[in-house]
């Protein structure tokens, strides 16, 4: 009970009720300790137990870990225990392979809208998984499968995907990559919005990704980017804000003395561009030391652009609406604050005008009963 109860947070109603926009979140990432639970009961031989999949309230791990848990997570939703199944029924287990990540993501999406979301754009990689024949496309049609059948069951959430490029596959498979977003981007009316550059940022330069982002921005694609993630990325980070990216994914170094400078907040600033924050996910994976060093205080306080973000809700053992009651009570937030905030992270999002007016509309409805007004 008393474990219970310690991981559990304390959510006050105010927070739950606030309507919310998700900008950052990573699918594999966000699925939660339930749905996980599912899935490594469904494959015993990979020997994976819960600890190796989220960290708890009060626990940290460096980023580092953190990227190897992501590894454990994709073995968990990559079937290749149906290697068996696959040489005897090969149909079947392909289409389990699909079936179940339509599954993980149905389940993600409406945990985000029980938490109060309405719009959510999730991000991931498409993967190819030989043992099991998912082939990227139909990884990423297995994504939308999901995203459609949430919106047949009338979920009060809206819901695009951004595809995201992982550093570790280098800029040929990002050029891959970019391709099927394009093709997504024409086909779904709206649901591919963008692209993700994210993955460990230790890994690769960015100048390698130049051309594949520059090709998806011409194509109409918005750029969500990861940077200044670590220390003394700093020709790294101006690389990438070079391309004038949409959004930029935590930008934790921007403004601190170690790889930041005056120079690219400035020039972050210069071109107001939003950056998604996720306080749980930097503290917890130690990029940042504690929750009232996070960089979140030093952008509010000039009144730039910032969403508020879980980047990985199951990892990091978070909820959206938790990660706004972490940011208030650091930082002193008024709920009216908040729910400016919240109310401003609509102009940030990828979709069109006219879904920004409709989110808009919905949260002027819902002021008076969430503010008390
Ligand atoms: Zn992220």
């Amino acid at each position: 009970m008393i474990e219970a109860e310690e991981q559990q947070p304390c959510k006050t109603d105010f927070y739950s009720e606030l309507p919310k926009v998700e900008l950052h979140a990573h699918l594999n990432g966000s699925i939660s300790s339930h749905t996980m639970k599912k899935l490594i009961a469904q494959k015993p031989d990979l020997k994976i137990h819960d600890q190796m999949t989220v960290i708890d309230k009060g626990k940290k791990r460096t980023l580092e870990e953190c990227f190897q848990m992501f590894q454990t997570i994709h073995q968990l939703t990559s079937s290749p225990e149906d290697i068996l199944m696959w040489k005897k029924k090969k149909e079947e287990a392909y289409n389990l392979d699909c079936y179940e990540f339509t599954k993980v993501t149905k389940d993600v999406i409406k945990e985000f809208a029980d938490d109060g979301v309405k719009y959510l754009e999730l991000r991931s990689t498409p993967r190819r998984e030989n043992a099991t024949g998912m082939t990227k496309k139909t990884y990423v049609e297995s994504i939308l499968e999901g995203i459609k059948q949430s919106k047949q069951e009338n979920l009060d959430i809206d819901v695009r995907y951004l595809i995201a490029v992982d550093r570790r596959g280098g800029p040929l498979v990002a050029k891959e990559t970019v391709k099927l977003a394009e093709e997504f981007f024409l086909s779904t009316e709206g649901t591919v919005l963008g692209l993700d550059l994210s993955g460990d940022p230790t890994v690769g330069q960015a100048k390698d990704f130049l051309e594949p982002l520059l090709e998806a921005k011409k194509a109409g694609l918005k750029l969500a980017l990861h940077l200044s993630e670590i220390p003394n990325q700093k020709k790294e980070t101006q690389i990438l804000l070079d391309l004038l990216p949409d959004r930029i994914g935590h930008g934790t170094f921007l403004n601190s003395g170690e790889g930041g400078s005056l120079d690219l907040v400035d020039f972050v600033r210069q071109h107001r561009i939003p950056l998604e924050l996720c306080l749980t996910s930097n503290v917890k994976s130690q990029t940042v030391p504690s929750y009232d060093q996070h960089h979140f205080g030093f952008w509010y306080s000039i009144a730039h652009p910032s969403v508020i973000c879980t980047d990985d809700k199951g990892v990091f053992a978070t909820h959206l609406s938790q990660e706004y009651q972490l940011a208030a009570e650091t930082f002193n937030l008024t709920q009216s604050q908040v729910w400016d905030l919240s109310y401003e992270s609509i102009n940030y999002i990828f979709a069109s005008d006219s879904t920004r007016s409709e989110l808009r509309k919905k949260w002027n409805h819902l002021k008076p009963r969430v503010l008390h007004i």
